[in-house]
């Protein structure tokens, strides 16, 4: 347990209905009731007035939760004064709290409290965050099922097997073989590695759920840039001009694609620039490139293709390309037969294609695997790159397992593929990396 109480407002600033001012901490209690009009009950909310505790002048008119230590968000006790919804009386409640004795929070800092209060482990901490920035209905669901611990419990039950087997391991090192019975290594091994592929599998599908895909749309001026931003999106969003070079800066929205958040990009035409606005919204161009998992590119099936055309064709091999045969209304004159990439007819002007352009998208970026967020446990790189190390220490110990190698060698194996499932839940964690997840958080989370 913490000595010290934290407080912060916990709801977006701006005007609402209400704001929540929130307490957490040994001193919760108390501050709240030197300011309080009402009586604090447990799991009650109490009806009353804010005053300050100087002047004793009327803050606000308030709804204040108390809910007692463990049974509360961070196993401390937690005080939630429910303000009205406006910068002000939130700030100066916020202001009361700390003069009496409160600490102002730091981001993420009262989730940072449930976990190391064991009220959280790690991967439901993530989850907490990844429920708050939850761009689609599937990426909620898989952030929910996150927080309900569904890789937690599984990591955690492939966690302990390993860690018999460790003990096993222990004991045949420190007493006589024949005071040990010997059991099978290789199969619990096996297993273990197969569960944590199957984990990895689905790791990059999950991963896109939730982070979603940043895409750019690229192609020189007057392609159809602007007009396909607008109906993917369904509304008007970019300016659509007939005269090229309309877009000067880069348009950024997220839509949501059979539950994978697409972050378009609209660049202005990479091409040859005209004026000082146009090569600096260019050079902005080049880095939505640069940033992007996905490129539409988009060309025009009604002209030949050009030498600027071929230009962005050539700086985009090193990205995820699929290209967008835009104004296929109009006759044909491009020859698009050299290209390797996988390619979509469309026409932004009638909208003909934009179905089949969204099924590209999501195969494109899926690998064509046909994925229900159900059944996607990880979904963050971290916890990837954790199940990647310990399924390289755990191929390691089955190979040493299989070639006869003494007990020592596979334990030092076993023992890292251990600590790296314990970085995913937190049981093997630093302070350095807590500090770079919970920073992510909010203030008042
Ligand atoms: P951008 O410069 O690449 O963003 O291109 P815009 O979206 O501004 O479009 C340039 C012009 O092409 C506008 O006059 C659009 O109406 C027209 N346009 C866009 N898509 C199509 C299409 O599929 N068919 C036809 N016929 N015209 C289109």
């Amino acid at each position: 347990m913490y000595q010290d109480t934290i407080a912060a407002i916990a709801t977006p600033l701006g005007e609402g209905g209400i704001g929540i001012v929130r307490l957490s901490g040994t001193e919760a209690r108390p501050i709240a009731e030197s300011l309080f009009s009402g009586l604090l009950q447990p799991h009650h909310l109490a009806y009353g007035h804010i005053r300050d505790c100087d002047s004793g002048e009327v803050v606000d008119e308030v709804l204040v939760s108390y809910m007692p230590a463990p049974h509360s968000y961070t196993k401390e006790d937690v005080v939630e004064i429910n303000c009205h919804g406006g910068p002000l009386p939130l700030q100066r409640v916020l202001e009361l709290v700390l003069r009496c004795g409160a600490r102002l929070a730091h981001p993420g800092e009262f989730t940072l409290r449930a976990f190391l209060n064991g009220r959280l482990d790690l991967a439901q901490a993530e989850a907490v965050l990844h429920i708050i920035q939850a761009r689609t209905a599937a990426s909620l669901r898989l952030a929910m099922a996150g927080l309900e611990g569904n890789l937690s419990n599984l990591v955690k039950e492939l966690r302990s097997r390993l860690l018999s087997l460790l003990a096993y391991l222990s004991a045949r090192i420190d007493f006589p073989e024949d005071e040990v019975e010997e059991q099978d290594m290789a199969g619990p091994l096996s297993e273990a590695l197969r569960r944590i592929q199957e984990l990895l599998a689905s790791a990059d599908a999950g991963i896109i759920y939730r982070q979603g895909v940043r895409t750019a749309i690229v192609g020189r001026p007057n392609v159809g840039k602007s007009s396909l931003l607008n109906r993917l999106l369904r509304r008007s969003r970019a300016i659509v001009s007939p005269i090229p070079g309309t877009t000067r800066d880069t348009l950024e929205e997220v839509v949501n694609i059979k539950g994978v958040p697409f972050v378009l990009v609209d660049t202005a035409g990479i091409g040859h620039s005209r004026d000082l606005l146009e090569s600096l919204s260019v050079e902005r161009s080049r880095q939505a490139l640069k940033q992007a998992d996905l490129v539409l590119l988009v060309l025009d099936t009604s002209q030949p293709l050009t030498t600027a055309d071929q230009e962005i064709i050539n700086s985009l091999a090193q990205k995820m390309v699929l290209v967008v045969a835009n104004k296929n209304d109009l006759p044909h004159q491009a020859d698009l037969s050299g290209l390797s990439c996988p390619l979509v007819y469309t026409s932004a002007l009638s909208g003909e294609g934009l179905g089949q352009l969204e099924e590209t998208m999501i195969n494109v970026v899926l690998g064509g695997q046909v994925c229900t967020s159900d059944h996607l446990l990880v979904s963050n790189p971290r916890q990837k790159q954790a199940l990647e190390k310990a399924a390289q220490h755990l191929e390691s110990a089955l190979a040493a397992v299989k070639t006869g190698l003494p007990e020592d060698f596979i334990s030092i194996d076993l023992t890292s593929a251990v600590n790296a499932l314990g970085e995913i839940t937190g049981e093997t964690v630093g302070e350095e990396l807590l500090e770079s997840i919970f920073s992510q958080f909010c203030v008042g989370k």
